[in-house]
């Protein structure tokens, strides 16, 4: 039983925050502004370093950018948002000088807003819904979060907000990646015991085991452990449910199970040699180039060789990371061959100009037909043929249709498949109970994360497929709100008839 039943509920956006008066807002005088982005590193350099290619907003320029915003009552930005960050309320803070005071609006809505700000596609998000961009570039908001919480952290570190009284209710979080970090967040505000079992040696996730440093470094990755460790929650890595602990171990034990684990599992694409030794799924490619030998599980911990020509199969943003990638490793020459055209492209338009500077080639309309090998059977290339597009398919992008006697080879000594994840089958054994669909996706009441094994709640890439950080934080930071009420006496029953 809870020693105390009162609700202690996760902090909520503050409904009554001071806006402006619409009348009081100049509009023309705004749009007048131009806008303003932080500077960024010269590619030449930063394809040789792991750091960010941008650096912070100067503060004087971010509040000027800040200003940019029209403050609309409606908010499109903010309904796009899949947390909904009060973005105009955060940017009426910052051009009154209240640097802080935007960062907690942010956090307000966000365990993750250093990051989201970093790593969303806020052109089909937030930005791509700001009125300011429909003439003129939009407001800079993901540059803004950026600025405003890491201002924050130098300047006025946020204290963690630690639950008045513990509930004596514990809940077990499958996976550490955005999913479980944002429920883990919610659930210890509340005052819930919280342990996260995760499989790789470290905690993160794919924000760890995945995105490469120079576009989400791994120390902001700690910093967010220890917040949760401040607040808490107890994180078992090197465990992996299923295996080292059983599911039903959980159920037992806990009195709620959130599943973030997340789809791992790298397609194939079918073709021969494919496993040849020089050929690489992304992630095992992104993980060996962009973390320490100790930080890996053993099968992975051996250094990447060097390369002189890396080819990397795929057309969205893990491709643009593996190319990325292969060039800080040192590679001369790294290729992207994609079936389609770069308009049937689905990664952000930012990530492959950045490529492009970097010096990564791309090879449109061309697909993998045969990894060739040497002597030795490893990769010395990749036979590949040209396409045109045709009518429409299931996804509404072009068809990719082969063109006849247009075979050719791209010589390469590693190549990395970066063609998109999926759910990891073996999840249909560790939770048969589980309903999947024919995706092997967890199925749930989107309202409240439930899945239909009572007291057992879903979220992130294992619902969605392979999708987003912030769509995976929304689900998790949603599934602890209807945890919370479900760990509350009352409210069991109404989830039994699930
Ligand atoms: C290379 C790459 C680059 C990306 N770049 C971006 C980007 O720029 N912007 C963006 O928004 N999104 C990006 N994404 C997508 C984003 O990272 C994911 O959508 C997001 O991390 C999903 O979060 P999650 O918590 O659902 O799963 P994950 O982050 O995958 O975390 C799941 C965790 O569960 C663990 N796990 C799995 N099985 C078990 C088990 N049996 N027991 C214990 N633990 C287990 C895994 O080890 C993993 O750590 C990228 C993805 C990749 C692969």
């Amino acid at each position: 039983m809870p020693d105390d039943d009162r609700t202690v509920t996760a902090p909520q956006p503050a409904a009554n925050r001071e806006r402006p008066d619409p009348k009081a807002i100049d509009r023309k005088a705004r749009l007048r502004i131009p806008s303003n982005l932080p500077p960024k590193q010269a590619p030449a350099d930063r394809a040789h370093n792991w750091d960010e290619v941008y650096f912070l907003f100067d503060p004087e320029i971010a509040k000027v950018e800040a200003t940019r915003c029209i403050q609309c009552p409606a908010a499109p930005c903010t309904k796009a948002c899949p947390v909904h960050n009060d973005i105009p309320g955060a940017f009426w803070l910052l051009e009154h000088d209240d640097i802080a005071g935007a960062a907690d609006v942010f956090r307000e809505t966000s365990a993750l807003p250093e990051m989201c700000g970093r790593l969303c596609p806020q052109e089909r998000l937030c930005e791509g819904h700001c009125v300011v961009g429909k003439n003129a570039p939009p407001v800079a908001i993901g540059k803004l979060e950026v600025f405003v919480t890491e201002w924050q952290r130098t300047h006025a570190p946020p204290a963690p907000r630690c639950a008045e009284r513990r509930s004596g209710r514990s809940v077990a979080i499958v996976g550490s990646g955005p999913a479980g970090i944002g429920a883990a967040q919610r659930l210890a505000t509340a005052g819930h015991h919280v342990v996260m079992f995760e499989a790789w040696p470290l905690p993160g996730g794919l924000l760890r085991y995945g995105i490469p440093d120079f576009k989400q470094n791994k120390p902001a990755v700690d910093r967010v452990f220890a917040e949760l460790a401040a607040l808490g929650v107890e994180v078992r890595t090197d465990t992996r449910v299923g295996d080292t602990v059983p599911v039903e171990q959980l159920g037992a034990e806990y009195d709620a199970v959130f599943l973030a684990f997340g789809a791992t599992e790298g397609s194939r694409l079918g073709i021969a040699h494919e496993d040849a030794p020089g050929a690489y799924g992304a992630t095992e490619f992104l993980v060996r180039g962009n973390l320490e030998p100790h930080e890996l599980p053993e099968a992975m911990s051996a250094p990447l060789p060097a390369f002189q020509s890396v080819v990397v199969i795929g057309g969205g943003d893990t491709s643009m990371d593996c190319v990325r990638t292969a060039r800080r490793l040192g590679a001369p020459t790294v290729t992207l061959v994609y079936r389609r055209t770069e308009a049937e492209m689905q990664g952000r338009v930012e990530e492959r100009r950045h490529a492009v500077e970097e010096g990564v080639q791309f090879e449109f309309l061309t697909a993998p037909l045969e990894v060739l090998l040497d002597e030795a059977g490893a990769v010395r290339g990749l036979r590949c043929r040209r396409m045109r597009l045709g009518e429409p398919d299931e996804s509404g992008r072009a068809r990719p249709e082969p063109i006849p006697d247009s075979e050719f080879d791209i010589p390469a000594d590693a190549l990395v498949v970066a063609i998109g994840y999926n759910v990891d089958q073996e999840w249909g054994e560790i939770a048969p109970a589980v309903h999947r669909d024919r995706w092997n996706r967890i199925v749930v009441n989107p309202e409240t994360m439930h899945t239909n094994v009572r007291g057992v709640f879903a979220g992130g890439d294992d619902v969605n497929g392979a999708d987003l950080v912030v769509t995976a934080l929304a689900d998790g930071q949603k599934a602890a709100a209807a945890i919370d009420a479900f760990l509350r006496d009352g409210i069991w029953s109404r989830f039994e008839l699930l």
